[in-house]
């Protein structure tokens, strides 16, 4: 069965024909109810037989980090994750350093390693030795020595105006990428709407929507004693915005979609890597942290002043509920953009928030469902809407994100139907009562991931990160103690 990543419906059984790393033709297997049809050419040196599976486009994942020492030492650990969620490609912004993320893109283009194809995005000023980019002549500087240096696109943060223009300007004029995480400190400048008036092609997370819809104020009414260092602070507070904000379905609402969808805006939400929030027990105690969780990313998560995104001091009901609002409220803004016709992606930012890598991917398909989406509108997001994102600043059509005859061939072949349950995506499967044992067992988990027309048995992928995981743990803590 074939879901191809366009919003097509599933059809099947169909042969996908791969030539070397290319989709060379997607043909009727057969008709529904008949037995498959005999003598199907051509006849292939190799052949997965996939009966009774679905096929989807490699997913793509547009906001990671790749983690390293103290949470993951070794990428591989990251890599092979992703991978065995269906997880193809990956935009890192950063993945890391520049030096090491251009070697790995080109190792990864090679097929050298395991692991997902790689996009280069950068924070301005990174890999360069010519100091922070404080001005527009920085800025231009910055991004023509990035474009020469095997950066894709940038990271940006809410630049001070002039600098953002500097930034947003140059990158599109050389064919770069970008996307902005609009943080706090500086979104009272630099809104969603402001930054894409500039040319912003990516607004991920939700910082800088709801405030460009504050009702009555300029700036996020904070409490008095607020203090934006504090993690508990900071992302404590910004749930509360949920109800400062001109109301859902408002004209004001309608108006602020409206103006993004007209100058081309990709969301990319990343709605799984807060998910903690409205419910820390939950994704403190998640099926793989067990097994798949390395203890020292592990020991990260938890309540800690130095550790990013550690911020349960003192995390109570009322910051959950505060949360769980906060969430109908971006849940409705990211569907209605869908509504209209605006491009809605998948970004998983694991590595932080007790959000695993390749486990927060498949959750941020579960909560885009929640959003409203229809799976099959889900599958759009994580498979031709990231290729589209990601395209697009080269002015060419996307090489993946489809099952096409012409394409890469990146695929995720599972034994469950994912648009009936995502969870059977999960590396650990889904849990499902068979009648005939009268006992629960796990279902699904992706079986094959083929990237570049190489076939990855997803299952030894998990065992190998199973190792990685149990290696660490049989370690004497001397070695494995991080601060
Ligand atoms: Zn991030």
């Amino acid at each position: 069965m074939l879901i191809d990543g366009t919003g097509g419906p599933p059809h099947g059984p169909v042969d996908i024909v791969i030539q070397g790393n290319r989709i060379t033709a997607v043909r009727g297997a057969g008709t529904p109810g008949l037995p498959m049809r005999a003598n199907r050419d051509p006849k292939a040196d190799h052949e997965v037989d996939a009966t009774g599976m679905y096929v989807m486009p490699g997913f793509v994942d547009l906001h990671v980090h790749a983690g390293g020492a103290p949470k993951n030492a070794e990428a591989e650990y990251a890599y092979k994750l992703w991978l065995a969620h269906g997880v193809t490609t990956v935009r890192g912004v950063p993945m890391a350093g520049n030096d090491l993320t251009v070697k790995e893109k080109g190792r990864s283009a090679k097929n050298e390693i395991v692991a997902p194809r790689i996009f280069n995005y950068q924070r301005p000023g990174a890999g360069w030795d010519q100091g922070s980019i404080d001005s527009p002549e920085k800025a231009r500087a910055y991004v023509q020595w990035a474009a020469a240096n095997g950066i894709d696109g940038l990271k940006l943060g809410a630049e001070r105006p002039e600098v953002m223009t500097a930034l947003l300007k140059t990158a599109k004029s050389l064919n770069l990428g970008t996307t902005a995480h609009l943080q706090q400190g500086g979104v009272a400048q630099m809104n969603a709407i402001k930054a894409a008036r500039l040319g912003l092609g990516t607004v991920t997370h939700f910082y800088g929507h709801f405030e460009s819809l504050l009702k009555d104020h300029v700036v996020q009414p904070w409490p008095v004693d607020m203090n934006a260092s504090d993690e508990q602070w900071r992302f404590g507070q910004v749930a509360r915005l949920w109800d400062k904000i001109h109301e859902p379905g408002s004209p004001e609402w309608k108006a602020y979609l409206q103006e993004h969808l007209e100058l081309g805006t990709t969301f990319d939400p990343t709605l799984t890597i807060y998910s903690a929030g409205r419910d820390v027990m939950k994704f403190r105690n998640a099926d793989w942290h067990d097994k798949y969780t390395l203890p020292s990313l592990m020991a990260f998560y938890e309540p800690s002043r130095s550790n990013h995104g550690a911020y349960w001091y003192d995390w109570t009901t009322e910051d959950e509920v505060a949360w769980r609002n906060f969430y109908q409220v971006w849940f409705k803004l990211m569907n209605d953009y869908k509504k209209m016709g605006g491009r809605v992606t998948t970004g998983s930012d694991s590595g932080f928030i007790y959000q695993t890598y390749g486990f927060g991917f498949i959750n941020e398909l579960e909560m885009l469902q929640e959003a409203g989406f229809h799976p099959l509108e889900v599958i759009q997001s994580a498979t031709m809407n990231g290729a589209l994102t990601l395209a697009d600043p080269s002015g060419k059509a996307p090489e993946f994100g489809m099952v096409r005859s012409g394409l890469l061939a990146d695929l995720v072949i599972v034994d469950q139907n994912p648009l009936q349950n995502f969870k059977v995506l999960y590396g650990t499967g889904a849990v499902r009562l068979n009648d005939k044992t009268g006992k629960p067992e796990r279902v699904g988990g992706v079986k094959y991931t083929v990237k570049d027309g190489i076939v990855y048995d997803a299952k030894q992928l998990l065992a190998d990160v199973a190792a990685i995981v149990e290696k660490q743990k049989r370690a004497p803590k001397s070695t494995t103690s991080q601060q």
